[in-house]
């Protein structure tokens, strides 16, 4: 069952670090008995890669195109330059302010070499996540793309500096601002490298953000054993190779892009083909100019803008052969119309920043790959069912917490003691916040994702399930996507609000025809939403899922607005 078992690999000591919670001793030397951890950082596995495949191209960007060879030198470069030109040294923290373009790659895998971890913030986090991330972390630097959107994060930066929030501020495609060093600068002073083995394999190498929907993001630490495992584990399981050419249009500095995508791409001999941004017509030509083989990660939403685009219908897409869909619940009407009108058969995939990915089988029936999301990659993981905010499992077939536990899902966030009491289980389980049930389908042992734990609505105590009444709306003809948020209410705490985008030509629903709609599908009434909003589209998070945050502030200040205008007209009319 296992890969197979190595003595040779030494039993190392694990690190100790403040505010990092390690794998217990045992498991840790179980992991490397088994072959599972293989001792070795992710440098000197990308610098293998590098050395193997060194001609083949490794990174395609609308305005470069890389070998292997080349990506790692002037990673190399880049990371000798950051320990030569700067303060930051092994094991310093830096942020990043960086879009999906050539020199993010660059930064990121200069900071591996460097043995500096990667914080992975996004650009379109603002000063004040930025900032109180930092300081949790400790970071030192920060490296931003002065092109990304409007250009705020040269802003961030200086704010940064002058409040002595970080030391040391890294510029690239854009003028250095006094006190910060360019890009072009910090590869002019790389000279020899620092040999790949320098770098510890036991240390974090890179802090991931966690999904959470409300409040600052929990930190992740992921050490190089584990991620180069995660990777490696999930090239294996998806049969990547030399000749994989996979396409992926959300924010590489996320666990998604790193570790569904850059990773197992380099350590499997493929190429990236990174998109700087999810639009659709930039899609459409990458993927026939490009001709990629595989999308590791669609989300539903973007799924949804390829069946809306006319183009799609005539682009040729036929280099595809793996279309995976993840990062939130698909609905089945997206799977079918893929099939029906695009010719696209898709899988479904689950994963999160704080490890366990799973996947359904590529040609297995459309039970498995549309309604569940397959079982775990590694066979080491271990996945548990546990009664909502209780430790003992349901039973098989009924819906409970999510909780995971395995070779590269960690043990705590970091620095994150008190939360980590309520997120983790004693034996170790994350427990994931999500819903989910575990059943046998063609044979196989798999589990389907039943919703969030916290994506429910509070209206008097009653609670409103947001994925089973979105589920019901999205059966009426003349809706294409649905989201249901809580709205604010003086008397019953929330209400339901419903956001829908509507089929080409459709007519506005009222919350009066689709309350009969949904009644009509043996929905309770206290269950229908009050109040019907109709979008051209969704609000995207900054990983490409519908952003229900946005929605709920969406709502809240109509409601806000409202009532000022009721209030001023009252004053006025008296
Ligand atoms: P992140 O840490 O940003 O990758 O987000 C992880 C979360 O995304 C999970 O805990 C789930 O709530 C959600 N998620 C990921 N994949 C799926 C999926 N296939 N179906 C439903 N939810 C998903």
């Amino acid at each position: 069952m296992f890969e197979e078992e190595s003595d040779s690999v030494p039993v190392a000591p694990q690190f100790a670090e403040e505010g990092f919670t390690p794998f217990p001793t045992h498991v840790v030397e179980e992991y490397r008995r088994r072959g599972l951890w293989g001792g070795r950082s992710l440098p000197a596995e990308l610098a293998d890669a590098a050395h193997d495949h060194a001609h083949r191209v490794a990174l395609i960007t609308p305005e470069v195109r890389l070998t292997y060879r080349e990506l790692f030198d002037m990673a190399t470069q880049f990371g000798s330059g950051l320990r030569a030109g700067t303060e930051l040294r092994v094991g310093d923290a830096v942020m990043f302010q960086m879009g999906n373009v050539a020199e993010t790659v660059v930064a990121y895998l200069g900071c591996l070499v460097a043995g500096v971890r990667p914080v992975c913030t996004l650009p379109q986090h603002g000063e004040r996540e930025v900032t109180l991330l930092a300081d949790h972390v400790g970071a030192k630097a920060l490296f931003i793309q002065a092109d990304f959107g409007r250009g705020e994060a040269l802003a961030i930066a200086r704010s940064l500096l002058d409040r002595g929030a970080v030391g040391t501020v890294v510029v690239a495609r854009g003028e250095p601002a006094p006190g910060t060093v360019s890009f072009e600068e910090i590869m002019r002073i790389g000279g020899a490298a620092p040999a790949p083995d320098a770098v510890d394999p036991h240390q974090i190498a890179v802090f991931q953000l966690s999904g959470g929907t409300t409040g600052l993001p929990k930190v992740a630490p992921r050490l190089h054993e584990e991620y180069v495992y995660n990777s490696k584990a999930w090239a294996t399981a998806l049969g990547w190779s030399p000749e994989t050419a996979l396409l992926y249009p959300l924010p590489l500095l996320h666990n998604a892009g790193i570790a569904l995508a850059l990773q197992p791409a380099l350590l499997s001999g493929a190429s990236i083909i990174l998109a700087p941004n999810a639009r659709i017509d930039l899609l459409l030509d990458l993927i026939e100019s490009e001709r990629p083989t595989t999308l590791p990660l669609v989300p539903p939403a973007l799924a949804i803008r390829l069946l809306e685009e006319p183009r799609s219908r005539t682009a040729d897409l036929s280099s595809i052969r793996d279309f995976i869909v993840g990062g939130q619940r698909l609905p089945v009407e997206i799977a079918e119309r893929l099939r029906d009108e695009l010719g696209i058969s898709v899988r479904q995939m689950f994963g999160m920043a704080e490890g366990m990915f799973l996947i359904t089988p590529d040609h297995g029936s459309e039970a498995l790959r549309f309604h569940t999301v397959g079982h775990p990659i590694s066979p080491a993981d271990e996945i548990r069912i546990l009664e909502v905010g209780g430790t003992s499992e349901v039973p098989c077939g009924e819906v409970g917490e999510f909780c995971a536990r395995g070779p590269y899902t960690i043990r705590g966030y970091y620095r994150a003691a008190q939360h980590n009491t309520d997120a983790f289980t004693e034996d170790g389980f994350y427990r994931t916040g999500d819903l989910a049930r575990v059943q046998e389908v063609d044979g196989m042992t798999v589990y389907s994702i039943e919703g969030r734990i916290k994506d429910v609505i509070n209206r008097g105590a009653e609670k409103i399930h947001a994925e089973e009444v979105e589920e019901l709306i999205l059966r009426h003809p003349d809706v294409t996507n649905a989201a249901l948020v809580a709205m604010p209410d003086d008397v019953l705490g929330e209400r339901a609000c419903v956001y829908l985008i509507l089929e080409e030509n459709a007519s506005e629903l009222t919350v009066r025809a689709l309350g009969e709609f949904l009644l009509g599908q043996g929905l309770a009434k206290y269950k229908l939403p009050e109040r019907v909003e109709t979008l051209d589209q969704f609000p995207l998070s900054n990983v490409g899922k519908v952003s229900k945050k946005a929605l709920r502030e969406h709502i809240s200040n109509a409601l806000l607005a409202e009532r000022e205008n009721r209030d001023s007209s009252a004053v006025g009319a008296r």
